[in-house]
């Protein structure tokens, strides 16, 4: 089995803030994670590929993170019913790299495809299908959960569903998943049918949703935050289904589950602090806005540029230079989605904290996860540099987030405070009665966990 191999190392998530240093252990096999958990009396983390943009995969002060990158086999796959079972530790590239070609695909992504299984299925990750489809637990049959006894425990929808319930988004609180057992999508081509469409603001954007969003399996919506008065909220929506060889032209059908991965180039260092700034960023902006000229157009795309468009260049977080910066994601009730989206993009404007491009999302219900992020209504997320101004301009948009009802992601956040926390999240309470029951002295914990006062 060999021993893990253990040293000391600066550990960040995906926005390089905060940095902590952290005891760091990579287990090569299951047996490996098994006896560090056995021989634990140390606080300990799961680690997937660190694309959680805060602390959430962080674990500060004295305790180990356990790297599950080496725990990365897949184990079999049931083409009946199209069921893969694979290490946490398995990144969704390597899933599409084995199993495109054969004709299956995620059921749920991300807007990257280099996480782990444990970490999508740690924080529930949702799609541009959430409407349709609700986040990743739903096609999750199984997962394996090392506990804090050492003992392994088999949770599924149907089997121990409480603690299911509290691992699906429970950010590795309830333990390390070591395997998990996922329904993946047939397909029948390796593209995507893509209806992009303009929209001259936020009602606009809106309507154009509702009205689209039935055709579709796939939406998103790209929006300009720095647009103001008459613009705010001109955005381009993005729908898709995935294409069936009908659609593709004859030089796509001679290879139609082709599937060839974009990898452009990785940015070599960091930019220079103040190079994104308000000017440059609304220059850039407009400059998106601008580029589709009609308003409506369609296109057979492949998977990577409709699904993983940033995936394109790798370390893209250097551009934000060496402070790093942070994703504000939140969802807001249907009801209050309009008002409170122009709150929240003005306060944005006012603070001068440029932002790219954010990504607007209408959402479906909350799925079965007790720490559930997503509710029926729209998700805006968007990416600030760390500057002066920024805890303030946060503070004041969880004040408004929570004041309207609705909630911050977790995967995102660095700056969330615990009483807002509680306010966003009402089922923490049912949680936490799970949490007392499996991990009574709280070996698993986060910089996050206890930034938020997360213990049993
Ligand atoms: C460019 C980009 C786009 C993104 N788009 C989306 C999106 O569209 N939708 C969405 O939902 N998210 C999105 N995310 C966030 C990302 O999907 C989540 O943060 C995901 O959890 C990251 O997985 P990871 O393997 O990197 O996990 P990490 O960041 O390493 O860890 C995340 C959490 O999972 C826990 N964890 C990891 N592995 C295990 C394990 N084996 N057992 C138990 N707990 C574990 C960690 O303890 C931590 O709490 C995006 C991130 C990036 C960088």
């Amino acid at each position: 089995m060999g021993s893990p191999v253990v040293d000391c190392r600066l550990l960040s998530g995906w926005g390089r803030y905060p940095t902590v240093e952290s005891r760091s252990v990579r287990p090569e096999k299951r047996e490996g994670v098994q006896s560090l958990v056995e021989g634990g009396s140390r606080p300990m983390l799961a680690r997937g590929a660190g694309r959680s943009y805060g602390d959430a995969a962080l674990l500060n002060g004295d305790g180990d993170t356990v790297l599950m990158d080496r725990l990365n086999r897949m184990l079999s796959f049931d083409s009946d019913t199209g069921v893969l079972r694979a290490e946490a530790g398995v990144r969704l590239r390597e899933i599409l790299e084995v199993f495109v070609p054969r004709g299956w695909f995620l059921p749920v992504t991300p807007g990257t495809k280099e996480v782990t299984l444990g970490g999508a299925v740690a924080f529930d990750i949702h799609g541009k299908n959430h409407h349709r489809d609700g986040g990743i637990s739903n096609f999750v049959r199984e997962i394996e959960l090392l506990t804090a006894d050492g003992k392994t425990v088999t949770c599924s929808p149907e089997q121990n569903k409480k603690l299911f319930c509290a691992t699906v988004s429970g950010a590795g609180l309830t333990g390390i998943i070591t395997e998990v057992a996922l329904e993946l999508r047939p397909i029948e081509t390796a593209y995507v049918a893509e209806r992009t469409l303009k929209a001259d603001d936020l009602g606009d954007a809106f309507a154009l949703f509702e009205e689209h969003e039935p055709n579709y399996l796939y939406s998103v919506a790209w929006i300009d935050c720095l647009a103001s008065g008459s613009s705010m909220g001109r955005s381009h929506l993005m729908f898709g289904r995935h294409a069936t060889p009908d659609d593709l032209t004859s030089k796509q059908r001679q290879d139609p589950l082709g599937y060839e991965p974009d990898h452009l180039a990785s940015l070599p260092f960091d930019l220079p602090e103040g190079v994104l700034n308000e000017h440059t960023v609304k220059a850039f902006n407009k400059l998106y806005y601008a580029r589709q000229r009609k308003r409506d157009k369609r296109a057979v795309v492949g998977i990577d540029p409709f699904f993983y468009p940033l995936d394109a260049i790798g370390d893209w977080n250097r551009m934000y230079g060496e402070s790093g910066f942070v994703q504000f994601q939140c969802v807001l009730p249907m009801e209050e989605s309009y008002d409170g989206l122009k709150e929240i993009l003005a306060e944005v404007q006012e603070s001068g904290l440029a932002s790219f491009l954010a990504v607007l999302k209408r959402m479906g219900p909350p799925d079965g996860g007790l720490l559930t992020f997503p509710m029926r209504g729209y998700t805006l997320a968007l990416d600030i540099p760390r500057r002066e101004g920024l805890e303030d301009l946060l503070l004041d948009l969880h004040e408004t987030v929570a004041r309207r009802g609705g909630r911050v992601y977790l995967a995102k956040d660095a700056y969330l405070r615990p009483d807002t926390f509680r306010e966003m999240y009402p089922a923490l309470e049912e949680w936490l009665e799970v949490k007392r029951r499996i991990d009574p002295e709280n070996q698993f914990t986060s910089a996050q966990a206890r930034r938020l006062g997360i213990e049993p």
